[in-house]
């Protein structure tokens, strides 16, 4: 029974147009009939859950009286987990059913799809995944409803003992509820909280991506299961732009564009996650450092540099010991302990307090490339993106209280520039003070005040992450977007109450008074070998000029052209250009497709006309041959394009 007054509380909420809104009154209720049932007409098909009084909830409930309803559209954030944790339902019943032994562990929804962990003997191959895809779709297509069960605990334990999913059994030893829901679609019951879609025909695109190992609960102690992903989405065309994602990320992978470009290594020879940089990955690296060296000189920072490794005392006076332990790396040596730095704060700690300091000495910025450790597990290292050691373009910066302002706004200021530097969009975000904390109530005032009012002063648009500080003080994080509109986490200002108060740090004020200095931590690019990774990434290995670790490379037709091409690229080479040569007897097509593959931006080739007229002829990356010119006008092109990276 749908009356008028039903209607007359609908409404859409307009901000968010994929979620509908409507209070049910008593009178629109009659029984048996369900969520599903009142979707309204706009949202047919569409909806796949609800909230209900604010809980998300299956649309297989009853229509509820006088609650507050708001259907969620498979489109939605809250849609998609629904929809992909559904679909990965739909996978183990398909698994199960292809291997009936498999053991099923967990199934969640995941950024972008989901997963499904198997315990099964036998790996599972790019095959197996196209007859699981197979199987999926024959079961989707069968319409199978997701029923909702309410088991007391002990019926719970007896049916998945008789299943043999002694997984869930685990899981359920963990459980302190005296009843579980599962839920059951065709052959396939799991224990789940929920919800679920309607049916599974709702499933309208899905696709099965990868294959990889996972230990059960994350503990490289348990058994390694066998983790499936996949994704789904909305409809067909939305799946097809991820998958298109996927494919273009994939071309630039780093990992792979690393080992084919010959930029660096990862050898568990040497350590998982220790990246180890050939000639030209560190190259790279090197135009990236020197350009930050130069800009910190000129920005007032004083390079410093501290040891790699200090004694466990002081990471115990500052507080690491305590709190960082666990990802750090220990030494000894002659009964003494030794921490491998995790950070390199301490030893500017040490710097500062070498000597008494004067407000008329402040602001002090000490700036490092300080290469830390820090003990990753193997799971999560991700080529350079997840490291266990890197290189950190670090500064600490000690001010006084009415300096800090001004130091946070030129920080912000110098981040600006090195973003504008590689054409990066990036955005902000203010974290305030966290449940745990310490400093007192106005150090953390004058501190996150500090940050707002700096990033007002600037003009800049940010967002505030309530509560997401660190212990020690807040902060202001600053994401950049590559080329695929992934956001990467690069700079970062916080603001420290401990070391300061830890280290005893002072100053000596204008009225004579010893007074504590401010101190801010920042990092602009943040790890510079993660830096590197996303660069890789986002140029697709094609770095532009200014950072190629090979910017031209010279090409002989024949080896009559040897002699002339040999001159060049030692003219190129006294100019501070990096230049190859490749004078091998063959094929000049070869020759230029090797060069492309390298992503060399110029190749300079060599030939009758070219040493006659004493020029070069410089072909682009891509194709395109530029006018023929001379060696100094070759060089005028490349340092222009250099821009900032350019060294002498
Ligand atoms: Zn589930
Ligand atoms: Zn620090």
């Amino acid at each position: 029974m749908v009356c008028v007054a039903f209607f007359s509380y609908y409404h859409v909420i307009m901000n968010t147009p994929k979620v509908e809104s409507k209070k049910l009154s008593a009178s629109d209720v009659s029984g048996g009939e369900t969520l599903l049932s009142r979707v309204p007409d706009g949202m047919r098909g569409k909806a796949v859950a609800a909230y209900v009084n604010g809980e998300l909830v299956d649309l297989d409930r009853p229509a509820p009286n006088d609650a507050d309803v708001r259907f969620i559209s498979a489109d939605s954030a809250e849609g998609l987990d629904v929809l992909r944790h559904s679909t990965s339902h739909v996978m183990a019943e398909a698994v199960k059913s292809l291997y009936p032994d498999v053991k099923v562990a967990i199934g969640p929804s995941i950024e972008n799809g989901f997963y499904y962990d198997f315990d099964k003997t036998e790996p599972f191959t790019p095959d197996d995944l196209e007859n699981i895809e197979k199987r999926m779709g024959e079961i989707i297509g069968q319409d199978l409803t997701f029923e909702r069960r309410e088991l007391p605990m002990a019926d719970a334990r007896a049916l998945f003992e008789k299943f043999g999913e002694t997984y869930k059994l685990e899981l359920l030893d963990e459980i302190e509820d005296d009843t579980v829901s599962i839920y059951t679609q065709g052959e396939f019951t799991d224990l789940c909280r929920g919800p679920h879609l309607p049916s599974t025909k709702f499933i309208k695109a899905f696709k099965l991506t990868s294959i990889a190992g996972a230990y059960w609960r994350g503990d490289e102690k348990n058994r390694m299961l066998q983790r499936i992903y996949g994704t789904a989405f909305a409809d067909k065309k939305a799946l097809k732009q991820h998958l298109q994602f996927l494919e273009e990320a994939k071309k630039r992978d780093h990992r792979r564009l690393g080992r084919e470009l010959d930029l660096f290594q990862f050898n568990d020879e040497a350590g998982a996650g220790m990246p180890i940089y050939h000639p030209k990955g560190a190259m790279v690296r090197t135009i990236i450092e020197d350009f930050e060296r130069r800009e910190h000189l000129r920005r007032g920072y004083d390079i410093v540099i501290g040891p790699l490794i200090l004694k466990r005392e002081l990471w115990e006076r500052s507080g690491h010991y305590e709190n960082y332990r666990d990802l750090m790396y220990f030494t000894e040596a002659d009964g003494q302990e030794y921490g491998i730095k995790p950070m390199n704060c301490l030893a500017h700690m040490l710097i500062y307090r070498s000597k008494i300091r004067s407000y008329r000495d402040l602001p002090i910025r000490y700036f490092e490339l300080g290469t830390v450790h820090r003990h990753e597990k193997s799971g999560q290292l991700h080529g350079l993106l997840r490291v266990s050691a890197f290189t950190q373009d670090d500064a600490h910066i000690l001010c006084t209280p009415d300096q800090l302002v001004d130091e946070i706004v030129g920080v912000m200021e110098f981040i600006d520039y090195v973003m504008g530097v590689f054409e990066f969009p990036y955005a902000m975000e203010l974290s305030t003070r966290p449940e745990k904390s310490i400093g007192t109530d106005i150090d953390w005032q004058r501190a996150t005040d500090a940050l707002k009012f700096a990033l007002e002063r600037q003009g800049h648009e940010y967002e505030i992450n309530e509560g997401d500080g660190a212990f020690y003080g807040p902060k202001i994080d600053f994401k950049l977007k590559d080329a695929l509109g992934r956001e990467w986490q690069c700079a970062t200002v916080q603001c420290d109450f401990t070391l300061p108060e830890r280290f005893d740090l002072t100053f000596v004020d204008a009225d004579g008074e010893r007074k504590r200095p401010v101190m801010l931590h920042r990092v602009i690019l943040g790890s510079v070998d993660r830096f590197l990774g996303v660069l890789i990434e986002h140029y697709a290995g094609a770095f532009p000029v200014g950072l190629a670790p090979v910017q031209a490379i010279v090409l002989t037709i024949t080896d009559v052209h040897i002699e002339h091409a040999r001159n060049v690229v030692d003219e190129l080479k006294r100019a501070g250009a990096r230049v190859e040569a490749d004078f091998r007897n063959e094929k000049l097509g070869l020759k230029v497709r090797e060069a492309q593959l390298q992503k060399i931006p110029y190749a300079l080739i060599i030939g009758d006309t070219e040493v006659e007229a004493n020029r070069v002829t410089p072909r682009a990356l891509g194709g395109k041959n530029l006018d023929s010119m001379s060696v100094e006008e070759f060089i005028a092109l490349i340092r222009s394009e250099s821009s900032v990276f350019w060294r002498e």
